[in-house]
């Protein structure tokens, strides 16, 4: 099963793609999470990614594209694998199709969080609260300033990806202002229709 998820920063799909990876045994390909790893294993691709990152600007197609790439002849992604922050230009998007395509694996579905832009800002302020709380390390990008140049890069970049998978009648929509669980529902309910 490949699983796209798409959504603004801060809709949830870290969290939703966490809980089906535990639960389905497909791993999640977070590529916002495998940039962090190579900044901060200060690798060259995260020495080129650490800047761009911390002012809310989107990595090089090439280069997200080669990590994902790379990732998914992993022997874990054999039987599917749900794809967190990737694609989110259409170049990304045409890039995968062509990946896909040679390994004759199409993407069964792309979940579409949709979510009150308002209230992104006030999602973004708690999950700093939290994540205080828990002693653990804030985001250099999960500043307010940032993360509005984010939503406008989502807005401006991201955005079309939802025609363009709506064209190929793989777009699913989520009330993703409802709670985790029904959230977490709604996203099963789609994912056992397609089995
Ligand atoms: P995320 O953890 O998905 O919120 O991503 C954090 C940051 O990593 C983004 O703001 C981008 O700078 C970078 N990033 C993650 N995924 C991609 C991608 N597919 N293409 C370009 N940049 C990305």
């Amino acid at each position: 099963m490949i699983v796209i998820f798409l959504g603004p920063p801060g809709a949830g799909k870290g969290t939703q793609a966490k809980r089906i990876s535990e639960t389905r045994g497909i791993p999640q390909l977070s590529t916002g999470d495998m940039l962090r790893a190579a900044i901060a294993a200060k690798t060259p691709i995260g020495q080129k990614a650490e800047e761009v990152m911390a002012r809310g600007d989107l990595v090089s197609d090439d280069i997200v594209a080669g990590i994902v790439s790379d990732r998914i002849d992993e022997p874990d992604c054999e039987k599917g694998f749900l794809l967190d922050g990737f694609p989110r230009t259409v170049p990304q998007a045409e890039i995968l199709d062509r990946l896909l395509e040679e390994k004759n694996r199409p993407v069964d579905i792309v979940l579409e969080l949709q979510v009150d832009q308002d209230s992104l800002v006030e999602r973004l302020k708690s999950r700093i609260r939290d994540t205080l709380a828990s002693g653990e390390e804030v985001r250099p990008d999960d500043n307010e300033e940032t993360f509005r140049k984010r939503l406008g890069v989502y807005l401006e970049q991201t955005a079309p990806l939802i025609p363009y998978y709506k064209e190929k009648g793989l777009v699913r929509e989520i009330d993703g202002m409802a709670s985790i669980d029904e959230v977490a529902a709604q996203i099963d309910e789609y994912l056992n229709s397609l089995a």
